[in-house]
C-alpha cells in the first residue's frame, strides 16, 4: 500500500498498528479481487501497488514495485506507435478515460484498452503522498464488436437509401403523370418500379430479422421428425410456377430409401428455400433440380442449376454478408446479398454442413447435410 503512516479510524482517534494493518490487508484482498486490472504509482510515476488482473491485461508473470510506469505500461496508439505514458498520466489532472490506447504484446498481437487515469492524493493535507491510480481492462473483443455493428449499419443504410429514393422517386413520377398527361401506361410502369423495390425491401427487411434472430440464438429449436420424400415435394409445388414462368424445369431426384431426418423444421425450410430462390434466379435457361439422398445419420439435399455459375474466386466469397458477384447477370436480379449469409448461419444452428460446386458460365450445385439431431 501507498500510505505508510497510521492513519485516522472513524471516530477520530489514532488507528492502532494492528488497526492499520486489518485495513490494509482488506483494501490489499479489494483491489486484488476486482475483475479490472489496477496499478497505483507515486508522484513521479513509479509503481507502488498492482493486482493480478492488471498482470493478466499487461501480459507478465510479474511487476517491480517502484519500477517506472512507462515500462510496465506499452502503451500505442491505433496506427500502433509507441506513446509517452509517463507524460500522458503525469499530465492529469482530473480522472481522464480512454478508450483509443492499444498494447503491443511480446508475440506481436494487438489488443484494445480501456484506461482510466485518476490523480490522488493519498494523504492528508498539502504535504500527504499523491499519485496515481490506473484501472486497466482488455476491451479487444468490445471493440471489435463495435466496429462491426458500425460497418454493418453503415452497410444496411447504404443498401436501403438505394430502394427508398427509386420508390419515392417513381411515386413522385406517378403522382406528376397523373395529374398532368394522365399517361396510364407510363403510371403503371413507374407504379410497378415502386412495387419491385417496395417487395426488394420487404425481402431485406426479412433477411434482416431471420438473420438477427440467428445471431441471437433466438430461433426456435424445436428438432422433429421431417418426412424428407414429403419435404421435397411440398418444396416442388411451391416454386414449380415461379420456375415456369422463367421457361424453367423444376426436376426433383429423391432417394427411395429416405428415412425421417429429425431436424428443426425452419432452419431446413428456410435453407433449402434460400437455394432454390437463387438457383431460379440465376438461371435462364434450363432446369433446377432439388435432390434428396439417404446418408448415415442424415439427409443430403443439394440444389443444382444449368445457370450463369459462379467463379472460383467468388465460391469463396457468396457466404459474405452483403456480398453479391459483379456479373452483370447477377446485378440484373434483385437481391441483398444476404440469403446465403443467413443460410450459412442457420446451418451452423443445424448442424449442417454446406459445400459449393459451381462453374461459371456451365451452373452451380449447393449441397447441405443435416444430421439427425437429438432432442
Ligand atoms: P442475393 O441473391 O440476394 O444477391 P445471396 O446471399 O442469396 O444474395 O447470394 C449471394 C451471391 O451469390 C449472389 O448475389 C450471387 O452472386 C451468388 N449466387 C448465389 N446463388 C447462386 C446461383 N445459384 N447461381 C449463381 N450465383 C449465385
Amino acid at each position: 500500500m501507498a500510505t505508510k503512516k497510521p492513519s485516522k479510524s472513524a471516530n477520530g482517534k489514532k488507528a492502532s498498528a494492528k488497526e492499520y494493518e486489518i485495513d490494509h490487508q482488506r483494501l490489499e484482498s479489494l483491489v486484488n479481487s476486482m475483475a479490472d486490472g489496477v496499478l497505483s504509482t507515486n508522484e513521479k510515476g513509479e509503481i507502488v501497488l498492482y493486482n493480478g488482473a492488471a498482470l493478466n491485461v499487461l501480459d507478465v508473470n510479474a511487476i517491480q514495485k517502484g519500477d517506472p510506469i512507462e515500462n510496465v505500461l506499452k502503451l500505442t496508439n491505433e496506427n500502433k506507435e509507441p506513446l509517452d505514458v509517463k507524460r500522458i498520466i503525469l499530465n492529469c489532472k482530473t480522472q481522464t478515460i480512454s478508450r483509443d490506447y492499444k498494447l503491443v504484446y511480446e508475440d506481436s498481437s494487438v489488443v484494445s484498452i480501456y484506461l482510466s487515469i485518476s490523480p490522488v492524493h493519498l494523504g492528508y493535507g498539502k504535504t500527504g503522498e499523491s499519485g496515481y491510480v490506473l484501472i486497466i481492462r482488455d476491451i479487444t473483443r468490445e471493440k471489435s464488436l463495435e466496429e462491426e455493428r458500425d460497418e454493418f449499419i453503415s452497410v444496411i443504410s447504404h443498401e436501403l437509401r438505394t430502394p427508398a429514393a427509386i420508390t419515392e422517386g417513381a411515386v413522385s413520377n406517378a403522382i406528376f403523370m397523373l395529374e398532368k398527361t394522365g399517361d396510364l401506361e407510363k403510371i403503371n410502369d413507374a407504379l410497378e418500379t415502386a412495387h419491385k423495390q417496395a417487395r426488394y425491401l420487404e425481402d431485406m427487411i426479412n433477411d434482416l430479422s431471420t438473420l438477427s434472430r440467428a445471431e441471437r440464438g433466438v430461433l426456435e429449436k424445436n428438432i422433429e421428425e421431417i418426412n424428407a420424400h414429403d419435404f421435397v415435394k411440398q418444396l416442388e409445388d411451391s416454386y414449380k410456377k415461379q420456375a415456369e414462368e422463367k421457361g424453367l424445369e423444376l426436376k426433383v431426384d429423391i432417394d427411395p430409401h429416405l428415412s425421417l431426418l429429425k431436424s428443426v423444421r425452419l432452419y431446413v425450410t428456410e435453407i433449402m428455400q434460400n437455394f432454390i430462390t437463387n438457383a431460379i434466379k440465376y438461371t435462364e435457361e434450363g432446369s433446377v433440380t432439388i435432390h434428396a439422398k439417404q446418408k448415415d445419420n442424415g439427409v443430403e439435399f443439394a440444389v443444382s442449376d444449368t445457370g450463369i455459375g459462379i467463379s472460383k474466386g467468388d465460391q469463396a466469397r457468396v457466404f459474405e454478408k452483403f456480398f453479391r458477384a459483379e456479373d452483370f447477370r447477377t446485378r440484373a436480379q434483385n437481391g441483398t446479398g444476404l440469403g446465403l449469409h443467413v443460410t450459412r448461419k442457420l446451418s451452423q444452428l443445424a448442424e449442417a454442413k454446406i459445400s459449393l460446386e459451381s462453374e461459371l458460365n456451365e451452373g452451380s450445385t449447393f449441397r447441405i447435410f443435416f444430421p439427425n439431431l437429438s432432442k
